[in-house]
């Protein structure tokens, strides 16, 4: 699959993304899964079922229609901040696997309910000033 860059949202925000895949090293381990996505997958064809292979079924307690990533070798939960679907490149850049079959809350970061995320160091300095 081609790989392609992780967040073009940032870019909608007038920010330029510099691919330093802080972004999916530390949230992309533990991510929602929405009834979008899930149905995104199903009409992905073999590809979209294969993420599917990958979600945890949501918490009663939490609304969302999945939890992101359920290892399918083990069926454990994915044990690390960092998600599998990120690669970090020769010269330091970071991109999606599966880029236009991304999650949604991979469309929207640095966006996170109605703030930006201070994990993204750009959008921290450029439009929160951190
Ligand atoms: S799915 Fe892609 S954009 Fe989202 S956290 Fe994983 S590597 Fe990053
Ligand atoms: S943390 Fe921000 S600058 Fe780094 S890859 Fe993610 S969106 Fe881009």
């Amino acid at each position: 699959m081609t790989q392609l860059d992780p967040a073009t949202a940032l870019d909608a925000l007038g920010v330029r993304c510099n691919r330093c895949g802080r972004c999916c090293r530390s949230h992309g381990g533990d991510l929602p899964a929405s009834a979008g996505d899930l149905e995104r997958w199903r009409n992905a064809g073999d590809a979209g079922a294969a993420l599917l292979e990958w979600v945890m079924p949501a918490s009663a307690s939490v609304p969302r229609a999945g939890e992101l990533w359920r290892d399918p070798g083990t069926g454990a939960r994915w044990d690390a901040a960092w998600c599998p679907w990120g690669r970090e490149h020769s010269d330091g850049r970071h991109t999606c696997t599966i880029y236009p079959l991304r999650p949604d809350a991979c469309r929207t970061f640095p966006e996170l309910a109605g703030q930006v995320d201070t994990i993204c160091a750009v959008a921290g300095l450029e439009l929160i000033g951190r």
